[in-house]
């Protein structure tokens, strides 16, 4: 499968991603993941990212198609691939389409998890992430078994920089101003999926139908 996983942040992208692995072995391609680690590695990459992550908001439009011009050829990609976090903006979608057609490749499906903004709100304010594993943990619903330590790796976990309140709306009105209009390109090109809420399973069973 390639497909590319739409929905504001904290929609539930990374955990239905991981679902979606596990069905087919394609692998998860998260832009926010390769930024993260190039922040915590201190490469120029990193440097570059740091900022505008912290305030929530995008990394710019060549930077994110520099990584994944590199990222997507590489063999592992062969399998499938599932686009968490990328295209952002409708210049990275057209860019996208235009790199996907030199490779000889096209996309099965853009799947929208359409989610209502106070529970994004929420999840997100109550998230906490493993600086080690990178594994998600809810103050209120998934909380660790020992506070401030990871489940998995023994990590400390942390909530997000860009995770604060503040952050959290501008990431939310980004979404809106240039990640949104992706829902209308996509639909247009004959590729929109939307599954309301993000239930792993329920998001499987639709895709599949979709993909028959
Ligand atoms: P995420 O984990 O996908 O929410 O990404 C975290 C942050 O990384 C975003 O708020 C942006 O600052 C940056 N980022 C991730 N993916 C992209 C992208 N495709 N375009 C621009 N910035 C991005």
């Amino acid at each position: 499968m390639k497909i590319i996983l739409l929905g504001p942040p904290g929609a539930g992208k990374g955990t239905i991603a991981k679902v979606l692995t596990g069905y087919d072995g394609s692998v998860q391609i998260s832009t926010g993941d390769i930024l993260r680690a190039a922040v915590a590695e201190g490469t120029e990459l990193g440097k570059q990212a740091e900022a505008v992550m912290k305030a929530g908001d995008l990394v710019s439009d060549d930077l994110i198609m520099g990584i994944m011009e590199q990222r997507l050829k590489q063999d592992d990609c062969k399998v499938g691939y599932l686009l968490d976090g990328f295209p952002r903006t409708i210049p990275q979608a057209e860019a996208l389409k235009l790199l996907l057609g030199k490779m000889g490749e096209k996309l099965d499906c853009a799947l929208e998890l359409d989610i209502p903004t106070d529970v994004i709100i929420d999840r997100l304010a109550t998230r906490r992430t493993c600086t080690q594993c990178g594994a998600i943990y809810n103050v209120k619903s998934k909380p660790p078994k020992v506070e401030g330590i990871c489940d998995v790796c023994g990590g400390d976990i942390v909530q997000r920089d860009d995770e604060t309140e503040e952050a959290v709306l501008n990431r939310l009105q980004v979404y809106s101003e240039q990640t949104a209009p992706l829902i209308g390109f996509y639909r247009d090109e004959g590729l929109l999926l939307t599954v309301q809420g993000s239930d792993g399973n329920q998001v499987l069973e639709a895709l599949k139908t979709r993909l028959k």
